[in-house]
């Protein structure tokens, strides 16, 4: 194969130019790279460059100590998440001041909403709001309650550098991303062309998020960027949905801008509510479901009908698995994590990591929607497995038209990703430790050193 000017130029036997690279792939598969339909960059990036600690990582004081200390001294925050009560009980300032490193440390409660500082940090945030702490700070206690909008104006100066995220997705054959964060705007739209240009984002990205207006976004002047519009993302919670009225009309207005909807639906009356909205407004081409983790089986045909794709995770069956077999109506289960119903059922099925809040590895996602198996090696609903042909095939579709593979063909993008043995082999192990390179455009964007 020859690739020229970000193109699949030639297939066949082919003699080397003098200068050209040239690399043997000693008869090992190359498949279209891949990519992840849903996962969120920014956070990711937060996440990777945070430490664990909760369980199933961290379980008690010591651990938590030894996990807080053991970076090398450096400047800068230290930053902590998934703290549960159970590791060391409520920490405190004091608890931090005197277990962790000298240096600002807040680490984050698994719930979300609680922040624990050290006295180092809230002295830093304190310098940065000069004095004037919000209502959810309690400087005894060092415990910062629902105050994040503050604590990213008071520290967030800077967005994370995209370049560790993008070289480990890259490590695991994706070449192209859907960033799925709802709050998505103009502004995240520049960070990430700004981190394409200078060239730690190496990945396509198609940026779901709010109606921002398309006319807005900085790209025509951006050769080099590869930022696309994705679709409206509406996130859905049972607890609090909006009124009927009101779903029907963003979904209208996000219609009216050629931009079909992404809805996250978790519970089957999420699903319900948003189909019967859908049925109501009519569909774009691109309307997508997210997560889609419980379908009843007498939706499947409304679903079809309705011309929806669904974008899955199949990782969560790995990661949330022996979770979901305690927590789920036994009712429920067979509907969980839905694969190969939705594939009989002719309705377009495409796979995402949901990272940070799954692991960022694709080869998860696509093993465990083959062997269903939990993180203890129990099976979910092993009637909707998948063929590790179809699974792989989940993230092979172009970002912009999911749930449809992408083929190796002369005049196709060089999108690909090179293994380091057969199809035939690969396929009995799916591990993203037989990726060799991946390519994105032409661009050799990850190349092991075996
Ligand atoms: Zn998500």
């Amino acid at each position: 194969m020859r690739i020229r000017e970000g193109r699949i130029e030639n297939i066949g036997t082919l003699r080397a130019e003098s200068g050209e690279p040239l690399i043997d792939a000693n008869g090992s598969a190359l498949l279209p790279s891949l990519a992840d339909h849903h996962i969120h960059l920014f956070a990711l990036a937060a996440r990777m460059a945070s430490i664990n600690c909760g369980p199933p990582e961290i379980n008690n004081q010591p651990e938590l100590i030894e996990a807080l200390n053991a970076e090398s001294p450096q400047a800068g925050w230290l930053r902590g998440v998934g703290y549960h009560e159970s590791v060391a009980g409520l920490i405190d300032r004091r608890w931090l001041d005197s277990y962790g490193p000298e240096r600002p440390i807040r680490i984050q409660h698994r719930g979300g909403r609680l922040w624990v500082l050290n006295t180092r940090g809230i002295d830093y945030l304190g310098q940065h709001c000069d004095g004037n702490f919000p209502v959810g700070m309690n400087e005894d206690s060092g415990h910062l309650f629902d105050e994040d909008a503050w604590l990213r104006t008071v520290t967030g100066k800077r967005p994370p550098d995209l370049s560790n995220v993008s070289q480990r997705l890259a490590s695991y054959g994706v070449s192209a991303v859907t960033d799925m964060t709802p709050q998505n705007d103009i502004r995240v739209a520049e960070l990430l062309i700004q981190q394409q240009i200078e060239g730690g984002l190496r990945q396509d990205v198609l940026m779901a998020g709010t109606l921002y207006p398309e006319s807005a976004l900085p790209i025509s002047d951006k050769p080099s960027s590869s930022l696309r519009v994705g679709p409206f993302k509406i996130h859905l919670h049972e607890a609090r949905l909006p009124e009927f009225d009101v779903l029907c009309d963003m979904i209208h207005k996000s219609h009216l801008a050629q931009r079909p909807i992404a809805v996250h639906c978790v519970t089957e009356i999420e699903l319900v509510f948003t189909l019967a909205a859908l049925q109501e407004t009519g569909t774009l081409a691109g309307d997508r479901i997210e997560h889609a983790s419980v379908t009843p089986p007498q939706l499947l045909q409304q679903m079809k009908a309705l011309g929806v794709l669904v974008v899955t995770q199949p990782n969560f069956i790995l990661e949330r698995g022996d979770q979901y077999l305690e927590d789920v109506d036994a009712r429920d289960l067979s509907s969980l994590y839905r694969c190969e119903s939705f594939f009989k059922s002719g309705i377009r099925l495409a796979g995402g990591t949901d990272a940070p809040f799954g692991q960022p590895d694709p080869w998860l996602a696509i093993s465990a929607a083959v062997n269903r198996k939990t993180f203890k090696g129990q099976i979910v609903n092993s009637a909707e497995a998948l063929s590790p042909e179809q699974a792989v095939e989940l993230f092979m579709g172009d970002i912009e038209s999911p749930g449809e593979p992408r083929v190796i063909a002369v005049g196709e993008p060089a999108d690909l990703c090179l293994l380091d043995c057969r199809w035939g082999t690969a396929r009995t192990a799916l591990t993203s430790n037989r990726v060799r390179a991946t390519w994105c455009g032409g661009k050799l964007i990850y190349n092991r050193v075996d």
